[in-house]
C-alpha cells in the first residue's frame, strides 16, 4: 500500500481575449499520517523559473519516502506571466495591463478597509468564541480561525460580483491566496534578478527558518506590503495582537507552550537568477527545503550532508538598493554572492555623452563605491541602465551566524 495517495485540481485563473483559459495545477500529496499542511507555489513571477524544478524535485522525493500531513504544490502559478514573452525574455513580474507587480497583490483580509468590505470582523470572531469556549485549545483557536479566514477571503471574492469577475488585477492573487489559506507552512519559490540563493524570513520565525540553512537571510518586520508571505502571517498577527491587547488571560494559557499564537509560517525562497532552470542545482535547492521540513516534523532525517555555509543576515532594512547614477551602459564588478568593504568598487557607468571636443573617445565613466560594506544579494540583468534603475541589491553591515 501506498504511503500517500495524490489529488489534482485543475482551476481556471484566466481567459484570453481570444478565449483561450489559464489553469493552474494544484497537486496536494496527502500522507497516510496526520501532520502540518505545507503550500508551496513558483513563478508568480514569470521569469522565475527554478522553483519549478525544485518542485519537481520535493515531488520525486516525497514520492519514494514517507512523510506526514498534506503538502500542496503549485507549480507554475501564473501562468499569465510567464507566457508573456518579449522577444526572448520574460516579462514576468509586473501585471502587464496594469503594472502592478504580481507579487504585491495579495489581499490583507483583516485591514479595517476590508474588514468593512467582506463584514468579517476578526475582533467580533475572537471575543464570542473565547467568550463561549471558556477553556479553548490552542488547536481549536487554529482550526476556528483558519474556517474564519477562508470564509473571509471567499466573501471577499464575491463583493461585487454582480458587476462581473472579482477584476483581473490580483484575481489570481485571491485565488492562490485562498489554496494557501488552510496551510500551516507557506514556501512561495522565487528568484532574484541575476541572484545568489537568500530567504525573506519573517521576525518571529527567524529562528525556526535556520533550518533551511540558506546563506542569506533577509529579516522582515510582521508588516503587510503586498507579498504572498505577508498575506499568510498577517491574519495571525492580527489575531496574536488582539488576544494579546484584549484577552490576556487567555492569551497566557495559549501561550503556555509557545512564544506567541502566529501560526503560520510563511517565507518566500529565493533560488538564484531568472530566466533559467537547473536540474543538478534543484537537487541542492531541494535540500533546503528537506532540511526546514524535517524539523516540522513532515520528513525523516534528510542525509544530503551538504556543508552548512555560514550564514550572513541582516533585517530588511539594512536590504539596500544602488539605483543608477546615470542612464548608459553597466560593468558590474561584483557577482552575487560577494562580499566587498566601504569603498569598494561596485559598478562603472559608460555615458555616451563626450563632446568629441578634445577625444573621438565616445563615453565619460563613472565609478561608483559601496557606502558600506557588504554582501551582493543581486544585481540588474542588463547593463543598458536608466537613471535610477535598480543596478545593486545588496545586504548592508551583515551579521553572521
Ligand atoms: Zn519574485
Amino acid at each position: 500500500m501506498s504511503h500517500f495517495k495524490f489529488e489534482h485540481q485543475k482551476i481556471e485563473v484566466g481567459q484570453t481575449p481570444t478565449g483561450e483559459k489559464h489553469f493552474i495545477n494544484v497537486i496536494d500529496l496527502i500522507s497516510n499520517e496526520d501532520g502540518p499542511f505545507v503550500y508551496i507555489q513558483s513563478s508568480v513571477h514569470g521569469a522565475e523559473l527554478q522553483g519549478n524544478m525544485v518542485i519537481q524535485k520535493l515531488i520525486e522525493y516525497f514520492q519514494a519516502n514517507p512523510f506526514k500531513g498534506r503538502l500542496r504544490f503549485v507549480p507554475l502559478a501564473n501562468p499569465e506571466a510567464t507566457n508573456h514573452k518579449m522577444g526572448q525574455y520574460t516579462y514576468g513580474r509586473f501585471n502587464p495591463q496594469t503594472g502592478h507587480n504580481w507579487n504585491r497583490n495579495y489581499i490583507d483580509i483583516f485591514s479595517p478597509t476590508n474588514q468593512k468590505k467582506t463584514g468579517f470582523e476578526l475582533s467580533s470572531f475572537l471575543d464570542t468564541l473565547l467568550k463561549n469556549n471558556a477553556s479553548l485549545t490552542y488547536d481549536q483557536l487554529i482550526f476556528e480561525m483558519k474556517k474564519f479566514l477562508l470564509k473571509a477571503l471567499e466573501k471577499y471574492a464575491q463583493f461585487d460580483s454582480n458587476y462581473g469577475s472579482p477584476a483581473q488585477n490580483g484575481r489570481l492573487n485571491l485565488e492562490l491566496q485562498k489554496l494557501a489559506s488552510q496551510a500551516d507552512i507557506v514556501l512561495d519559490f522565487h528568484t532574484g534578478p541575476i541572484a545568489t540563493r537568500y530567504i525573506y524570513c519573517p521576525e518571529y520565525a527567524f529562528d525556526r527558518a535556520l533550518a533551511f540553512g540558506f546563506p542569506h537571510y533577509l529579516v522582515i518586520p510582521h508588516e503587510f506590503a503586498g507579498a504572498m508571505d505577508e498575506a499568510c502571517f498577517s491574519p495571525w498577527v492580527y489575531l496574536d495582537d488582539y488576544i494579546k491587547s484584549y484577552h490576556p488571560s487567555a492569551y497566557k494559557s495559549l501561550t503556555a507552550e509557545r512564544e506567541n499564537l502566529i501560526h503560520t509560517q510563511s517565507f518566500t525562497l529565493e533560488f538564484g537568477s531568472e530566466e533559467f532552470i537547473s536540474y543538478i542545482d534543484a537537487i541542492k535547492d531541494r535540500a533546503l527545503v528537506l532540511n526546514y521540513l524535517k524539523t516540522q516534523g513532515i520528513c525523516e532525517a534528510w542525509s544530503d550532508k551538504s556543508e552548512t555555509p555560514e550564514i550572513a543576515w541582516c533585517p530588511l532594512e539594512n536590504f539596500k538598493t544602488y539605483y543608477s547614477v546615470g542612464g548608459g551602459l553597466c560593468d558590474y564588478h561584483l557577482r552575487p554572492g560577494d562580499r566587498f568593504d566601504k569603498n569598494d568598487k561596485l559598478y562603472t557607468l559608460y555615458h555616451l555623452n563626450n563632446d568629441y571636443s578634445n577625444s573621438p573617445l565616445p563615453f565619460q565613466t563613472q565609478t561608483v563605491e559601496a557606502n558600506e560594506s557588504g554582501i551582493v544579494i543581486n544585481h540588474s540583468t542588463s547593463s543598458a541602465v536608466t537613471l535610477g534603475a535598480e543596478v545593486y541589491q545588496v545586504m548592508e553591515n551583515p551579521r553572521f551566524i
